[in-house]
């Protein structure tokens, strides 16, 4: 994390994002309050995605030519910038995926491998349990539902209290010598809850399980640093963090991606083929199968410059003035019931709520009908819905743009929304 390069000014910060003057109709701007599915990308990141793409576009590694040495030079120097941000030791630890999703199947495919020369606190069997927590998202869930099934292990999980955050009272038990994983999610894209590292990290590795982190929600929100956080993978996604789609992270620690078995097989991943067998690359490039996401790579790192530039610190404090105004906003409009927890530092900008019973896309599509886009369903969180019993929620999500005036033009959505529908009995 480097120090804020320019003043936190949303006007100016709002300057940068091209499709935030878009209008929806003659009539209506759009207010974009959905960065926690994807967020929109500032000039910055366009631009260098573009002028990569009209200069230096090859593929990577592979080439004795100039253009394959300067894509190459674009795509590990981005791996580099990225490793800066998360306060990664070394690049060689962060390895490009598609998204946050394909970097936890990495990991739980190469768990489940049945490698035998894989170490054994690295391959789940039969008998062993794996550990995750009722807020997950599906990318945080089905993974590990699918790793037991394949080998027989249990998936157990953490229960989510009434007050939205993680009910850790029988996190002994849990947590048993037979766990292999504890994987958890850093902040819930529903709940707005950041769960307490520090405590599962503790806890996981007194009985020498590993740590797999869900950071899709938190990296971009908060200052990060994975050197500091102790968990040993970390799954990031770029398009939730003013990013391009199409590239995610993984970083793990080295002494642990050694040690891992590939997830994808193919070029550009192998040391040596034969006709009969390969032996595999080392890190990163073990498990980056095929040609990457160069574009990608190239726009993420801008991306990383320009959170850097606003300084992490400003972000988090901007989001949570935003998300405060919100609740007390929505704390005094009968119907309304949010499905998280209030404002605490251990709480950020996804603001879920249920509507005395309302469908969710009845209320996004009048919130839409005012110009408002905001998150409806279960958000791939389905198992959390069933716990505070609602089908689904809406969501509005916060980001480095987003103004006191759209938080408030939200909040009157939502009461013109209560209206709208008539009596709430
Ligand atoms: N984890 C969380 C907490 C998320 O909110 C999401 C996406 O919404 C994901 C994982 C999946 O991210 P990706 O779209 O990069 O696969």
């Amino acid at each position: 994390m480097n120090a804020p390069s320019r003043e936190f000014d949303v006007e100016a910060i709002r300057a940068d994002f091209p499709i935030l003057t878009r209008m929806l109709d003659p009539e209506t701007p759009m207010i974009y309050l959905d960065g926690g599915a994807t967020s929109q990308r500032p000039r910055q990141v366009i631009d260098a995605e573009v002028s990569y793409l009209l200069r230096d576009n090859a593929a990577v590694k592979r080439g004795a030519h100039r253009m394959a040495g300067l894509a190459t030079d674009a795509y590990e120097g981005s791996r580099e910038r990225v490793a800066e941000f998360l306060g990664a030791p070394s690049p060689d630890e962060v390895v490009f995926t598609k998204n946050a999703t394909e970097a936890l199947n990495l990991v739980a495919h190469s768990l489940g491998s049945g490698d035998s020369s894989t170490p054994e606190h690295l391959r789940v069997r039969e008998g062993d349990e794996i550990l995750v927590t009722e807020m997950e998202h599906h990318a945080n869930l089905v993974p590990w539902q699918e790793l037991a099934r394949r080998t027989g292990a249990t998936l157990r999980w953490i229960p989510v209290a009434e007050d939205f955050t993680l009910d850790l009272s029988d996190l002994v038990s849990l947590l048993t010598e037979r766990t292999k994983v504890l994987a958890f999610t850093h902040q819930s894209n529903v709940l707005g809850t950041v769960n307490p590292v520090a405590t599962l990290v503790e806890a996981a590795h007194a009985v020498g399980a590993l740590t797999v982190l869900d950071a899709a929600q938190s990296a971009p929100h908060m200052p990060f640093d994975v050197a500091s956080l102790g968990v040993d993978l970390v799954a990031l996604s770029g398009h939730k963090m003013l990013g391009p789609t199409g590239i995610g992270m993984l970083w793990g620690r080295y002494d642990l991606l050694e040690q891992m078995p590939p997830f994808l097989t193919g070029g550009s991943m192998i040391e040596l083929v034969e006709m009969e067998r390969s032996t595999f690359a080392e890190p990163p490039a073990r498990f980056e199968a095929g040609t990457p996401p160069i574009s990608q790579a190239v726009g993420l790192a801008a991306a990383c410059d320009y959170l850097d530039g606003l300084g992490m610190d400003q972000v988090a404090a901007h989001e949570r003035a935003l998300t405060q105004r919100a609740l007390s906003g929505l704390a005094g409009i009968d119907g309304v019931r949010v499905i998280g927890p209030a404002l605490s530092p251990e709480r950020t900008g996804a603001v879920s709520f249920d509507l005395a019973g309302r469908h969710p896309h009845d209320v996004g599509q009048v919130l839409d009908s005012l110009g408002i886009e905001v998150r409806v369903g279960h958000h791939c969180a389905w198992p959390l819905h069933r716990r505070f019993g609602v089908h689904g929620t809406t969501r509005a999500s916060f980001s480095v743009h987003t103004t006191t005036a759209e938080v408030d033009a939200f909040v009157e959505g939502v009461a013109h929304t209560v209206d709208f529908f008539g009596a709430l009995a």
